[in-house]
């Protein structure tokens, strides 16, 4: 008798067990990128509950409240973008943030900050917002601030206060003012990131002292493009044991280098989320800029540009090489470029470096994961469901992002009529 009745607790524990772990969501048949490494794991099957990968098997077993058959496509760890500027209005915001989701980016770093992001993290990441998450900076600092010690540590504590991610600094006024800053920083546990940082005076800010300092990452190339091979080579390894991350923003560059055409211009990815007024506005600022110039003196600008772009290319490769830590960066703060298409733009671009897909995938996943400690950037068991679904394999080919066939990301599944119809959406408004 006491054997059946431990025999039917069991059953009974073992069915209520398997039920509370029944999947909100499985994908079957699917092929995983998982970015631990370069290889595919074909024919898998993957289960998520609350939002984390529970589960993943060569084999399709039990329910789930929702399956999908992914016969043929493929799924990676979604992607982010580490330079953002934020609009200036909320209606902006949303636009953007919807550019991103179209392009599987469920990640953004705001690299000029204002106060009132705060509040739009609060709105827009939300528990159950499919919204891009959010990563935040306050105004940033710049040379022509005269900070007092007080403010400086009020600046820092507001920051604090409100849980932004870091502080950044496009320059600063002087050398004791960076190290008051510092120290404060390092009291609050709060990274600075930005701008190689120069001075009111032009000079750097003493390499010892920067490389001691709460800097997490470098805009721009800063302190590398334009230096001397000595200078480049040293700063590599102080970046790698110091483990500092570098944001290249290639296709800010790309695009500032005057290269294109206005009518090469107008066609640029994405161009048709930009309303008629905002491209007529860009091209005559462009034709005008040139014309002031003259024809000669603008060629000469473009070559020069291009020259300084494949220095870039080429630092890239060696931080590649020695292993400092990159993060996918495109920077589109200025014209022709656009949310969540710079990304992968920037990919192209970095494809000039000699970089595989793999190491420039994982600038836009695995990387920034692990610049802000965060439990997702790779597929695996305890991860944080985040991930897209695309029709190629990625590591062979990066065009097949352009393509994109879903996004899961917080709990949310939006699927490729999903996509479509927030792709639409924005379209309507834009073109307002
Ligand atoms: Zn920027």
């Amino acid at each position: 008798m006491q054997k059946i009745v431990i025999l039917i607790t069991l059953i009974l524990s073992n069915y209520f067990i398997s039920h509370a772990q029944e999947p909100d969501f499985l994908i079957k048949n699917v092929s995983i990128i998982s970015m631990k490494d370069n290889t595919v794991l074909k024919n898998q099957m993957v289960a998520i509950k609350d939002g984390q990968i529970i589960e993943i098997a060569d084999k399709t077993r039990g329910r789930a409240k929702q399956t999908i058959d992914a016969k043929g496509k493929f799924i990676m760890p979604s992607l982010s973008d580490a330079h953002v500027h934020f609009p200036s209005t909320e209606k902006e915001m949303e636009i953007i943030l919807k550019l991103n989701l179209i392009n599987g980016v469920t990640k953004l770093r705001s690299m000029r900050g204002d106060w009132n992001h705060y509040s739009w993290r609060q709105k827009y990441n939300s528990i159950d917002s499919y919204y891009p998450k959010l990563y935040l900076s306050p105004p940033p600092i710049s040379r022509g601030q005269d900070l007092t010690l007080v403010e400086m540590e009020s600046f820092v504590k507001a920051s604090k206060e409100r849980n932004l991610d870091l502080i950044k600094i496009l320059s600063i006024k002087n050398q004791s003012m960076f190290k008051q800053l510092d120290s404060i920083c390092k009291i609050y546990k709060m990274s600075l990131a930005g701008h190689y940082p120069r001075l009111a005076s032009g000079n750097e800010v003493n390499e010892d002292v920067i490389f001691n300092s709460s800097y997490t990452s470098f805009e721009h190339l800063g302190g590398l493009a334009g230096e001397n091979t000595e200078t480049i080579q040293r700063r590599i390894s102080l970046l790698k044991k110091k483990s500092i991350t570098i944001c290249p923003t290639l296709s800010w560059y790309s695009v500032g280098s005057g290269r294109y055409t206005t009518e090469e211009s107008r066609k640029m990815p994405g161009m048709e989320f930009v309303s008629k007024a905002k491209m007529e506005e860009w091209i005559e600022g462009t034709e005008k800029y040139r014309e002031k110039m003259g024809v000669t003196a603008y060629k000469e600008e473009v070559v020069n540009e291009l020259k300084a772009l494949d220095q870039k290319y080429k630092i890239i490769k060696q931080l590649n090489e020695a292993g400092v830590p990159m993060l996918l960066s495109p920077d589109a703060s200025s014209k022709y470029m656009i949310a969540g298409f710079s990304v992968l733009g920037e990919m192209n671009l970095l494809k000039n470096t000699e970089l595989s897909n793999y190491e420039i995938l994982k600038m836009a996943t695995v990387n920034f994961a692990t610049f802000f400690k965060e439990n997702f950037g790779t597929i695996e068991v305890g991860k944080n469901a985040d991930f897209i679904l695309l029709d190629g394999n990625p590591l062979e080919d990066l065009k097949t992002l352009e393509n994109l066939q879903g996004v899961y990301y917080n709990q949310h599944f939006l699927d490729k009529n999903a996509l479509n119809t927030m792709r639409n959406d924005i379209l309507k408004t834009v073109q307002k």
